[in-house]
């Protein structure tokens, strides 16, 4: 496979080493490609440049219908996108058909809507002799960076506004998984935008990802992934005080008042904690329930955990899937074996499976009580099929509970109070909260951190803001050499 896209042609990476996609599912190499290098990034940097004078001149309409050409070409080869999803990143059939890949198009439909609805302040003579325009504008090149978890998605959310305002962009995609990102690009030369709008740079974080982070002819760096890489792209871009957008980790907190639905807070749990195999950003991950409904909880939701089919991706009665990889399958056991160590108490799950499952990263839905708050467990991103329970007693500690981490991306509230609802929306830290249920997003509503998950929004006309920059404009309506506020510089005369 050639993983380097860049105006309009793929070809293989210069840097000089070579990587591999595995399908976590049974560590079948799916591709062997070669890296992307410094090098490789300066040429789609240029070419971005080079492409960027005409797509950000174009009328809107037509980005607009280039979008939308591309939803049309990714419907059309929508079985493909799928396969290629679950082999590289071990996702059941059911989650690529019914939510990476619908998702992915859907974003593309949306976007090619909003390409044509730049908003911004109406025009007026704010001080009865200017006229005032409001001038909404492309920033230039972008340089994006997307995670494992969900590549095609991750890959569309940086590209598809950036472009959609008038940006050309230079995309990596996380180096196990650069199938879907590769195809994407060559769909978008399908669709007919432009070579060079769209590049892509497969290759190391530390070679590739860092070269494109601090290239002095990149604009604006939008990264997704982990914290700890997040603050590293920051530095990078202080030298030429590139415009930042990070996207990073969640330790989302699911708070269950004591009137709650309990079936339902149940069922959310384990759908909220354990879609992708809980390689989910917002994934629900600390459960908090109030003393009164804290043991049915635990009881329940350990006994619907352990009935959750772990196994072939392909197979349609498959929950969950693999984790992404060995060395997160490690990672995952790593958190949970020192949860153990530290006393917590494992109630499903919890151990690396052997038998069958033992050809590929699988790891079990896992439920783990009586862990500090202040533990590892409690605090740390697991991203993992991992849901600690906590108890809590009033409502004050409940939510106080749920703001106790570095993190603040999504949160889920499950009441049947309405003003406990209401509290808890506006209470809680983060960028999205859910109410009565865990997960859902739509391309219509942004997405985004509060506190160390970081800054900026995907998705919705709110990304727009992010890839643009502000402009006014200020035209003097009077006709006259001598303005009345010259008053402040010359004297009467
Ligand atoms: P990661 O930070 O290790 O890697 C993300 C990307 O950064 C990859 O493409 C990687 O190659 C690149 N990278 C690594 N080191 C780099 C460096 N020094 N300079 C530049 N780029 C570098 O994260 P991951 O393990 O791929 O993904 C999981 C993380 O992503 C989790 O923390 C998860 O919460 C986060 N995530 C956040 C969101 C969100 O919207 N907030 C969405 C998905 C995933």
């Amino acid at each position: 496979m050639d993983a380097v896209f860049v105006d309009g042609k793929s070809r293989p990476g210069t840097s000089g080493a070579r990587g591999q996609v595995v399908n976590p599912a049974n560590d079948e190499v799916v591709a062997e490609y070669e890296y992307a290098g410094a090098e490789d990034v300066d040429a789609a940097v240029r070419a971005a440049r080079s492409a960027y004078a005409d797509w950000s001149t174009a009328a809107p309409v037509e980005r607009s219908e280039a979008l939308r050409a591309l939803a049309d070409r990714m419907q059309s080869r929508s079985e493909e996108y799928v396969a290629a999803e679950t082999a590289q990143a071990g996702k059941p059939l059911r989650l690529s058909r019914e939510f990476d890949v619908p998702g992915s198009i859907d974003n593309a439909a949306f976007f090619s809507g909003v390409a044509r609805n730049l908003e911004g302040k109406a025009s007026a003579e704010w001080d009865g002799e200017h006229t005032s325009i409001i001038r909404r504008e492309p920033l230039g090149v972008v340089g994006s960076i997307a995670p494992w978890n969900y590549p095609l998605q991750m890959a569309m959310w940086k590209v598809l506004p950036a472009i959609a305002a008038g940006n050309t962009i230079v995309l990596k995609p996380a180096e196990i998984t650069p199938t879907t990102t590769v195809m994407l690009a060559e769909d978008c030369m399908a669709a007919g935008i432009p070579a060079g709008v769209v590049n892509v740079v497969a290759g190391a974080g530390p070679v590739a990802g860092e070269a494109l982070m601090s290239h002095p002819d990149v604009n604006m760096v939008s990264f997704t992934g982990s914290t700890a890489v997040g603050q590293r792209v920051m530095e990078l871009a202080t030298a030429t005080l590139k415009r930042v957008h990070l996207e990073l980790g969640g330790k989302a907190p699911f708070l269950v008042f004591d009137d709650a639905d309990l079936d339902a807070a149940v069922q959310g749990a384990a759908a909220g904690a354990l879609i992708n195999t809980g390689q989910d950003c917002t994934a629900a991950t600390r459960a908090y329930v109030q003393r009164p409904l804290y043991d049915s909880f635990v009881e329940a939701v350990s006994e619907l955990f352990s009935q959750v089919v772990i196994g072939d991706p392909l197979d349609d009665s498959t929950d969950i899937g693999p984790l992404i990889s060995r060395r997160q399958q490690d990672r995952v056991a790593g958190f949970v074996d020192r949860a153990r160590a530290d006393g917590a108490t494992v109630r499903a799950g919890g151990h690396i499976p052997t038998g069958d499952l033992a050809k590929g990263a699988f790891y079990p839905a896992t439920v783990i009580t009586d862990a500090a708050q202040t533990s590892e467990i409690v605090q740390a991103e697991v991203f993992g099929p991992v849901l600690v329970v906590l108890p809590f007693d009033s409502d004050d500690e409940g939510i106080a509970l749920a703001n106790d981490t570095p993190y603040g991306l999504a949160a889920s509230a499950w009441s049947t109070d309405v003003f406990r609802t209401l509290r808890a929306q506006r209470e809680m830290q983060a960028g999205c909260v859910w109410i009565n249920d865990h997960i859902p997003i739509v391309s219509e509503m942004p997405h985004g951190g509060y506190k160390q998950s970081g800054f900026g929004k995907d998705m919705s006309t709110y990304s727009l803001e992010e890839y643009t920059q502000i402009k006014h404009v200020s035209m003097d309506i009077t006709g006259t050499a001598r303005k009345e506020w010259h008053r402040t510089i010359f004297s009467e005369k």
